[in-house]
């Protein structure tokens, strides 16, 4: 299995959830989106109302859900948590909406995956904080009007151009979540090695911050691997070299980039001569879906300069060549 991945692994989600900042001021990071929802969560609690709805957007990982527990702490209100996929029927999306409470957070993840009928009902949901019920059938059917209590639709997409214009015009805040810096990343490992009694030096901190591809969900697991690493191999505490070693090991080079990445660029560089090459044309060579693609693999190569988008397809950069120790003449 890929160590790498920014998918959410069984295995992982419990200590991930153990891991997650509860409050604004333990939210590393992502500065910006922190400082206007500290503005609008002070705001909306003075008025005692409900918070606009919260469009969070960005590769997996960042801190989307993290940021969605944490608005409802800090707004002292109860959680809803569930995915687009997750709800097939508009009545089950009514029904949820139905049982929330005054000012409640409704957290749905992958937001762009729900089906056009569900998503129907969130419009006067969202707008009006009412939902339309349809009752009876053929020429004698006939809608009503239910209202809701006021709450917050907190999404959370890869993509915000993969929801539909109606959708995306109802969210009053919209957050694009950044990759962290290795500094960032530094900081979170070691609050989170405290609090998982793990013993580091900042040094092995730095080193894992280095190679987690600016993600903090990978930075957790790459921690919680090395450790492992650490308690058999050594005595238990991660130093620069252990993190060295155990990631070598793990196939995480220093930029952070595994096989799955290498491959993307090698197939750039032997099959299509290093680019211009199309995204369809390019997860097929990989045998990875286009989506998949689009939205795990190529930001963070792209924010790194490995490969650059133009109009006519993805090129790899001079940088790619150099890390894979490629003369750009393919040599
Ligand atoms: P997403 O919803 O964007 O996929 P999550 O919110 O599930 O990402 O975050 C994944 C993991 O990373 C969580 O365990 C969380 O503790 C950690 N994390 C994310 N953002 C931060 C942050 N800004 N500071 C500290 N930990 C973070």
């Amino acid at each position: 299995k890929r160590i790498i991945t920014t998918e959410n692994l069984q295995e992982d989600i419990k200590i991930e959830n153990h891991l997650r900042p509860q409050l604004l001021k333990d939210y590393i990071g992502q500065e910006k989106a922190k400082q206007t929802l500290g503005i609008y969560i002070s705001a909306a609690k003075e008025r005692g109302d409900a918070l606009d709805h919260v469009l969070f957007y960005g590769p997996p990982g960042l801190g989307k859900t993290t940021l969605a527990g944490i608005i409802a702490n800090e707004m002292g209100v109860n959680i809803k948590i569930t995915s687009g996929p997750a709800i097939e029927k508009p009545g089950e999306m009514a029904a949820i909406l139905n049982n929330l409470q005054e000012n409640d957070i409704l957290f749905v993840d992958e937001i762009h995956r729900l089906n056009r009928q569900v998503e129907e009902v969130l419009y006067p949901a969202m707008e009006d904080y009412a939902i339309d019920i349809l009752i009876g059938k053929g020429a004698t059917a006939r809608s009503i009007r239910l209202d809701l209590p006021k709450f917050t639709l907190v999404g959370a997409t890869t993509r915000a151009g993969m929801l539909t214009a109606p959708l995306r015009d109802r969210f009053g805040v919209i957050h694009h979540l950044e990759f962290y810096t290795e500094e960032e990343l530094t900081t979170i490992i070691l609050r989170s090695a405290r609090v998982l009694e793990v013993e580091i030096e900042e040094q092995g901190a730095r080193e894992l911050a280095k190679r987690s591809r600016g993600t903090p969900r990978l930075a957790n697991r790459l921690l919680k691997r090395v450790r492992d690493f650490a308690q058999v191999k050594y005595d238990g505490v991660i130093t620069e070299a252990v993190a060295d070693y155990a990631l070598d090991l793990l196939d995480v080079d220093r930029y952070g980039l595994d096989h799955i990445d290498r491959n993307i660029l090698l197939t750039m560089i032997e099959r299509f001569q290093g680019g211009p090459v199309g995204l369809d044309t390019l997860a097929a060579s990989i045998s990875e879906d286009a989506g998949t693609l689009e939205d795990v693999y190529e930001p963070y190569l792209l924010k790194n300069g490995f490969i650059q988008r133009t109009p006519r397809g993805r090129v790899v950069t001079e940088l790619a060549y150099a890390h894979l120790g490629i003369g750009a003449d393919g040599a």
